[in-house]
């Protein structure tokens, strides 16, 4: 019984840490789909920022063209005129840049649709894992109160309280606690050969057990594991 309620116990505590790492693969899927919207934020607004650049240039190029034609002398008109063309020359680059940028946007988008069709794909996979997982937790959890309880109600009949203490205290270092003792006088825990008095305490409380007598603990010379034959 012991030995079912170890294993309970270890399945118990390997479960969440499983669903533990299904949900950091996930989260590494999410930082991947952040990152691409992180990437399609920064293309937008590389493409806003040229759109504000070009108005800038546009409305300088108007305000330019209106005093150049309340201007009177040729050389001054002139001189607008070369100013006009720089800021043209700038509005032009200005405009490449901004179609530039803009040839980046399908990528970005489509960088996003990658992202997001493997996190939604992923997504599926592991919520069914850990629904699977939480079932199992919970079937686990139910089983193991249940053996507890079982368990209890097994101990009461170990009469001798002595019993009961030595295999608790071996429990925690041994396992298992009780090992049969072969018949070439062997531990089967530590596989120590024993002296010929245990074999002899083991038969002993083989015949007692046998016919309804009280029996004395066996145990193991070297590990302290309590022997039966
Ligand atoms: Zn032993």
């Amino acid at each position: 019984m012991d030995g079912r309620i170890r294993e309970l116990e270890i399945e118990l505590k390997d479960l969440p840490r499983r669903k533990a790492l299904e949900m950091a693969r996930l989260n590494g899927v999410s930082a991947d789909l952040k990152a691409a919207k992180e990437g399609q934020e920064y293309a937008n607004q590389r493409v806003r920022n040229y759109e504000a650049d070009a108005q800038a240039l546009k409305d300088k190029i108007q305000q330019l063209r209106t005093t150049q034609a309340g201007l009177k002398s040729n050389r001054e008109y002139q001189q607008y005129s070369t100013q006009i063309d720089l800021v043209s020359h700038d509005l032009e680059t200005t405009e490449n840049n901004q179609i530039a940028a803009m040839d980046e946007l399908p990528s970005a988008q489509s960088r996003i649709d990658e992202a997001q069709a493997r996190y939604d794909a992923e997504k599926g996979g592991v919520d069914a894992f850990c629904a699977e997982i939480d079932e199992r937790i919970a079937m686990v959890e139910s089983e193991l109160a249940e053996r507890r309880a079982e368990r209890v109600e097994k101990a009461k009949a170990v009469s001798d309280p002595k019993f009961m203490l030595y295999y608790e205290r071996l429990r925690t270092k041994r396992w298992p606690v009780v090992a049969p003792l072969t018949h070439a006088g062997v531990c089967d825990g530590c596989h120590l050969v024993q002296p010929p008095s245990v074999g002899q305490l083991a038969d002993a409380n083989a015949r007692n057990g046998a016919e309804g007598r009280p029996q004395s603990i066996v145990a193991c010379t070297m590990c302290g594991r309590i022997l039966y034959r």
